[in-house]
């Protein structure tokens, strides 16, 4: 939506109070002062509905997190329940209240074996953060202090404070605040389409796994803390591993005793088919961040979960932990939390995901493939990625911003699918139905068509 359209003057008056006086999260503040933000009014399934009377398929479930849809009335109501009942107390003073109680039971039952102790947070930034002064306190108690360095990956997305951006490998998030902080190393991640050449994918997960490892040796064993990964990388270009990567990494961090962390905030809660993306790539982490789809974002929550490992060292530690959130066991996120567990359960969900529902998102995916500038298409659960390319042979990308040519002819069409540098991704609500994942394919293929005509290649 363009400023030079036809806009009533409601859009206009929201435009002007936002660009006047709202600083946007990663992006050109004058930039989109001048275009004017899009106004999203409402939202109802898997449909955005703009002030300019847009329906939109939401492609992306918002910001990854809305796994259950817009609109469950259960997760409202949940909400407003706990927000007469008790709509703050904290949980400082020796206290808790009934729904923060019933969610880590609940959690627990949905968890990997043994992740069943939760310390909750309201972002998943300050999940990944609570993690590593978690885990810092943990070495300290075992007498090795000096294990204190984060080694995570190259364009991985832990979040933005101080901390879970120096865990995070995207570079463009490191010079404006003079990050990394110490104690942090990024290592190669397993991205088989940009750079696996001509070796095999599970030959190639392997020796990207073997950096770890190369990383280990030259930091040393006795300062490395842990290893923190997205079961699936996100963010950073939707990176789904060969079969061969987490198995030889599991390996690595028992053979060095470094603590294993993974990041299970986009595919927690039914992304990847299963409850975690750890179920589906059969990794044992000691601990365990979650957020997005733990309320499909309808209030903002986070946790860490801790293994028997982690949590059986704070648990006994004798003393006061020395941390925790005003906020931390909200009672009304914890409700709606609950209600959310309640809806991936009660509609199954979580096993559409990773069945028919999944499929059928992954034939349409797989289907682009021949498309004459896609170069590979790749997908788990409801995650998908597409690979834009000038050449299907030699991998050569177009010049210029492709994904964003591509993204914003998808947002003519009211889709929503994003991009990340060259390649599209696709993280629909799990709620989805079959015709409307036909609608949405059709859009894409659309969006790609006329981006191919844009750059000459159809
Ligand atoms: C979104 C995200 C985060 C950060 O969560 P916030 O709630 O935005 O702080 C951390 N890790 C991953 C994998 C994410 O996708």
């Amino acid at each position: 939506m363009s400023q030079t359209a036809q806009i009533s003057n409601q859009t206009r008056r929201w435009q002007e109070m936002d660009a006047r006086h709202h600083v946007h999260p990663f992006s050109d503040q004058a930039a989109l002062a001048k275009k004017g933000a899009r106004v999203i009014t409402h939202a109802e399934g898997v449909y955005l509905y703009d002030s300019e009377g847009h329906k939109i398929i939401d492609g992306m479930a918002g910001l990854w997190c809305v796994n259950v849809g817009y609109g469950r009335s259960e997760l409202a109501e949940a909400g407003y329940k706990a927000l007469k009942e008790l709509p703050y107390y904290n949980t400082f003073f020796q206290t808790t209240n009934p729904y923060t109680a019933e969610l880590g039971e609940r959690l627990a039952e949905v968890t990997p074996d043994g992740l069943d102790r939760f310390f909750f947070a309201n972002s998943g930034s300050e999940a990944n953060d609570s993690m590593v002064k978690i885990i810092r306190y943990y070495w300290s108690l075992q007498g090795k202090p000096e294990k204190k360095v984060f080694i995570s990956r190259k364009q991985a997305y832990h979040g933005v404070t101080m901390t879970a951006a120096s865990l995070s490998g995207i570079s463009a998030m490191h010079p404006q605040a003079g990050l990394p902080l110490p104690n942090h190393a990024h290592i190669d991640f397993p991205y088989w389409y940009g750079m696996g050449g001509d070796m095999d994918p599970n030959e190639f997960g392997v020796h990207i796994a073997m950096k770890l490892e190369e990383k280990i040796l030259e930091i040393g064993a006795e300062n490395v803390a842990a290893f923190v990964a997205e079961p699936v990388q996100g963010a950073g270009g939707l990176i789904i591993p060969p079969d061969s990567y987490w198995p030889v990494i599991q390996e690595i961090c028992h053979k060095y005793d470094i603590l294993l962390h993974a990041d299970e905030v986009i595919c927690g809660f039914g992304r990847t088919g299963n409850w975690f993306g750890s179920h589906t790539y059969g990794i044992v982490p000691d601990t365990m961040a979650m957020a997005k789809g733990m309320t499909s974002g309808y209030q903002p929550l986070s946790a860490v979960a801790l293994g028997p490992r982690v949590g059986d060292a704070l648990h006994n530690s004798g003393e006061e932990w020395s941390h925790g959130f005003t906020y931390s066991g909200h009672p009304v996120a914890s409700a709606v939390a609950l209600a959310n567990l309640d809806v991936l359960q009660k509609d199954k969900l979580v096993e559409k995901a990773g069945g028919e529902t999944g499929e059928h998102f992954l034939k349409h995916l797989h289907a682009l493939a021949d498309h004459p500038i896609v170069g590979e298409t790749r997908g788990v659960g409801l995650l998908g990625a597409i690979e834009l390319v000038k050449d299907k042979k030699t991998r050569e990308r177009f010049e210029g911003d492709t994904g964003g040519l591509c993204r914003d002819h998808c947002f003519e069409n009211d889709l929503i699918m994003r991009a990340i540098g060259n390649t599209m991704v696709l993280s629909p609500p799990l709620s989805i139905t079959k015709a409307e994942l036909d609608e949405l394919f059709t859009l894409a293929r659309k969006a790609l068509d006329a981006t191919a005509k844009d750059l000459g290649a159809m």
